[in-house]
């Protein structure tokens, strides 16, 4: 073999390169260092591992997360290539046997922490080899721009300048921020580097918001309309991890959780159980995430809003790593501004804050947090929204987002915000000071709450005239109206007084119109992923599912997770091209040479047996 596109199609099974990987393989190829920043699930790995195959000696990779690695090598290893990795979940038996075919030469690509490279016999081994390439992944962990800094990271300069010949260096993240990328080269004093940013787009991925009345009921519908496919729900807080997924098992969904307040034993087997696919539902904090390769996540569902899009698109962007179709879906709530403006202000390191950095976070906290609110309430492409936010240019529509799905229908408001902007005059006059918003709608809805009652407030004449309409629907029609500024929210007792600017409404004839999403904000309704894969098929979808299941069987035969025996997408192509022999096998996306002389005949029997049910079904009908 002597070109690139021919490693990638006999180990990796791929026919050809996407964006930006011919470029960064290129110049690694010709010895150049390089930085490349691609999204998640962009492709970065085969970056490396292609270089790596075709140079003589060793490649090492720099990667942040221990599992990260063993998943990494366990894939390559099935696509017949010889990587290792050296940590410190080894054992000495296992530990030694690695060391020795390093030294015979017999590793390709050797997956370490960054810590190792401290240490001196590890240091004295890797300068004995020979070094083709370096490789740091992850690499905005070396920036303390960045959330995920990692000192070590700045150590891994020392050790490529001390080897006896300075290899070839490759960075890659999908850190969007330009201080870190200057940040990366500028510490890993990379030799003018080509840097390629590949774009942010994802375009597997339906992005949606929701405003469901019941956050629950919205997610539980979804989930159990998605039957056994793989999803992540995050939470903002520890305790709704607990309470949704309690409330998911209770409803015979099987779902794990995941949050810093386990115990580490917990955690290790509830992620193992969520990326061996037995348990297919992750509940989590934030905290879960950061080194799962896991690429057959279908869907991603945020139950609160979080406090930046940054954040927002690395989360979500852990759907539908291997480019099959996915769904990322945001449940939003008013009160998710509350939670987050809460985080904002009460930082971890609060107390170890100079005088002036607390305030100066604070600014730029709440000014990413407007950009994500902004996103939960925009009424336009939301994929273009996010892809504006990174400075990338867009189509005005991208077809493939909850906007570009619904209809907005334009209603006319004035009655609504007239009820609402007097009940919050007249609250705050029967009282002699201003009421909070939720309050406010249940004077509204004339609800029977305890402490409206006890404050006499049923006795106003707003008591119960919005009697007919959603507490919930309440609720937005004031946000709608604090975010036109009518309605002012104090910033410390939540207590809310209407602006001069609500005066033409309120005592003019000026209309008030807004726009609002059709059909209404419900999960419901959407189409489902198994639906949207094989729309003219079911007899497809029905394939889909038992190709997933011998997937499934052969993973547990070789303990392995699931997509490391085949993708997603790989299952997708093969539902779609149904090879009928080894030749054909090796046509489809993502099979290489090894992998396809060791599953096609256990595939190629499945689709046939399947094939020959259809045609019995027919003949029976
Ligand atoms: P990243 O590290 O950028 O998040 P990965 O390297 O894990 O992304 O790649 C994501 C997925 O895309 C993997 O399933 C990988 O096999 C697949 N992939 C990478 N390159 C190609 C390609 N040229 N064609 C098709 N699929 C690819």
């Amino acid at each position: 073999m002597k070109l690139k596109q021919d490693y990638l199609k006999h180990y990796f099974g791929y026919d050809s390169f996407r964006r930006g990987q011919d470029e960064l393989i290129d110049a690694t190829l010709g010895g150049r260092d390089t930085l490349g920043i691609m999204p998640t699930g962009g492709g970065k790995s085969i970056c490396y591992q292609i270089p790596a195959l075709m140079f003589n000696g060793l490649t090492v990779v720099i990667s942040p997360l221990i599992s990260l690695m063993k998943d990494q090598v366990m894939a390559l290893k099935k696509a017949g290539i010889n990587a290792e990795y050296i940590n410190s979940q080894l054992t000495v038996f296992e530990h030694n046997m690695v060391v020795d075919a390093l030294r015979a030469g017999m590793v390709k690509i050797l997956y370490v922490a960054p810590e190792r490279l401290e240490l001196e016999g590890f240091f004295a081994l890797l300068s004995n080899l020979e070094i083709s390439f370096v490789a740091v992944d992850e690499a905005h962990c070396i920036s303390q721009w960045g959330q995920d800094f990692r000192p070590s990271y700045l150590k891994i300069v020392d050790f490529i300048e001390s080897l006896p010949v300075r290899p070839p260096v490759a960075a890659y993240t999908a850190t969007a921020t330009e201080k870190v990328r200057l940040d990366i080269c500028e510490k890993l004093r990379l030799r003018s580097p080509l840097k390629l940013v590949t774009g942010f787009d994802r375009p597997n991925l339906n992005f949606d918001v929701r405003m469901p009345s019941s956050k629950l009921s919205a997610l539980v519908e979804y989930i159990s309309e998605h039957g056994n496919l793989s999803g992540i729900v995050y939470c903002s807080t520890r305790r709704l991890v607990e309470n949704v997924c309690n409330k998911l098992k209770a409803k015979g969904i099987p779902a794990t959780r995941y949050h810093a307040g386990l115990d580490p034993e917990e955690r290790r087997r509830n992620q193992e159980d969520f990326i061996y696919d037995r348990t297919p539902v992750m509940v989590a904090t934030n905290a879960f995430g950061m080194g799962i390769d896991k690429s057959n996540v279908s869907y991603v569902i945020h139950y609160n809003m979080p406090k930046s899009l940054e954040e927002y698109y690395q989360e979500a962007g852990r759907a539908g790593r291997d480019g099959s179709y996915a769904d990322c879906i945001l449940l939003f709530s008013n009160s998710d501004i509350i939670t987050a403006k809460n985080f904002i202000f009460n930082p971890i390191n609060k107390d170890q804050l100079e005088e002036g950095e607390y305030e100066e976070l604070l600014r730029k906290n709440f000014g990413l947090l407007d950009k994500m609110v902004a996103y939960c309430k925009s009424t336009k492409c939301l994929r273009g929204h996010i892809l504006s936010y990174f400075g990338q240019e867009h189509d005005e529509r991208c077809e493939n987002c909850g906007n570009c799905h619904s209809v907005f229908v334009e209603e006319d408001v004035t009655e609504n915000a007239q009820k609402i902007l007097s009940c919050i005059k007249r609250a705050s006059t029967h009282l002699g000071y201003s009421v909070g918003r939720t309050l406010i709608a249940k004077i509204l809805i004339g609800s029977c709450d305890k402490r409206l009652l006890s404050l006499g407030l049923n006795n106003i004449t707003t008591y119960g005239i919005m009697k007919n309409t959603s507490e919930e629907r309440v609720n937005n029609l004031i946000a709608r109206l604090v975010d036109l500024d009518m309605v002012r929210v104090d910033q410390e007792f939540g207590g809310t007084s209407i602006t001069p600017n609500a005066y033409p409404v309120l005592f003019g004839d000026e209309r008030l119109v807004m726009s609002f999403k059709e059909p209404p904000p419900s999960i419901k309704g959407r189409k489902k992923i198994r639906e949207k894969l094989f729309e003219a098929s079911p007899d497809d979808a029905a394939l889909f599912d038992s190709l997933r299941a011998l997937r499934y069987e052969i993973a547990c035969e070789e303990q392995v997770p699931a997509y490391i025996v085949f993708s997603n997408a790989t299952l997708h192509d093969m539902v779609l091209k149904k090879p009928r022999n080894r030749r054909e096998f090796r046509g489809v996306v993502g099979i290489g040479r090894v992998k396809a002389t060791k599953y096609a005949d256990r595939f190629v029997e499945k689709i046939r047996e399947f094939g020959k049910t259809v045609e019995n079904k027919k003949t029976e009908n």
